[in-house]
C-alpha cells in the first residue's frame, strides 16, 4: 500500500491543464496508490494532480452509494463531449478540506476516455457518476468547486479559503526545493 499526499488548494499544480496519458505501461502502480490514498481520506473521486501527479486520470468508486452496476471507475484522458439538463448537489472536495458548496452542473454527460488498457469507451452517463466524473475533469482542467459558484456563495468561505491557500503554497514551495 503507498499512500500518497492529498495536495490543497493554492498549489499551483492544481491550476494546471494536465498533461495527456500517453504511456500506459507504468499506471497500474500508480491507481494503486490513488485508490489507496483516496479511500484513507474517505473520498469518492480522486484526480492525478490532487496527489501531484500532472496526468490526465482519475478515479471514482462510489459503490456506497450506487448498489446496481459496475460502480468503481478509472478514466483515462476523459472528454467531455456533450451535455443535458441541470441539477444541484451539494459538492466537498478533498483539495478544500471542510469546505462544501451547493453545485448546479449538467444531470447527464456524454463521456469519452480510455480504460488502463488504453482502449476508447463514449457513454452517456447521469447521476451522481457524471456529478463525480464533472468535478474531477474540472481538477484535471485546474478547475476547482468554489469557481463554479457565484461570488456571494465563494464569499461565505473565504476565510477557510485562504488559510487552506497559505499552508499550500508553503507546502509547494517545500515541495519544490526538496526536487532541487
Ligand atoms: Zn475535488
Amino acid at each position: 500500500m503507498g499512500l500518497m499526499e492529498v495536495v490543497h488548494y493554492g498549489d499551483p499544480i492544481l491550476r494546471k491543464k494536465c498533461k495527456p496519458v500517453t504511456d500506459f505501461e507504468k499506471l497500474p502502480r500508480l491507481i494503486e496508490d490513488m485508490f489507496d490514498t483516496m479511500y484513507e481520506e474517505n473520498g469518492i473521486g480522486l484526480a492525478a494532480n490532487q496527489v501531484g501527479i500532472d496526468l490526465n486520470l482519475f478515479i471514482i468508486d462510489i459503490s456506497d452509494f450506487e448498489k446496481e452496476g459496475e460502480s468503481i471507475h478509472v478514466f483515462i484522458n476523459g472528454e467531455i463531449l456533450d451535455t443535458s439538463g441541470e441539477s444541484w448537489f451539494e459538492e466537498g472536495c478533498l483539495s478544500i478540506p471542510d469546505v462544501r458548496l451547493d453545485v448546479k452542473r449538467p444531470e447527464t454527460i456524454t463521456f469519452k476516455y480510455q480504460d488502463e488498457s488504453g482502449d476508447e469507451h463514449t457513454e452517456e452517463i447521469s447521476g451522481l457518476l457524471a456529478r463525480a466524473i464533472q468535478h474531477e475533469i474540472d481538477h484535471l482542467n485546474g478547475v476547482f468547486i468554489v469557481d463554479r459558484v457565484t461570488a456571494t456563495t465563494k464569499m461565505t468561505v473565504n476565510k477557510t479559503l485562504k488559510s487552506i491557500e497559505i499552508d499550500a503554497v508553503s507546502k509547494a514551495k517545500y515541495r519544490k526545493a526538496f526536487v532541487l
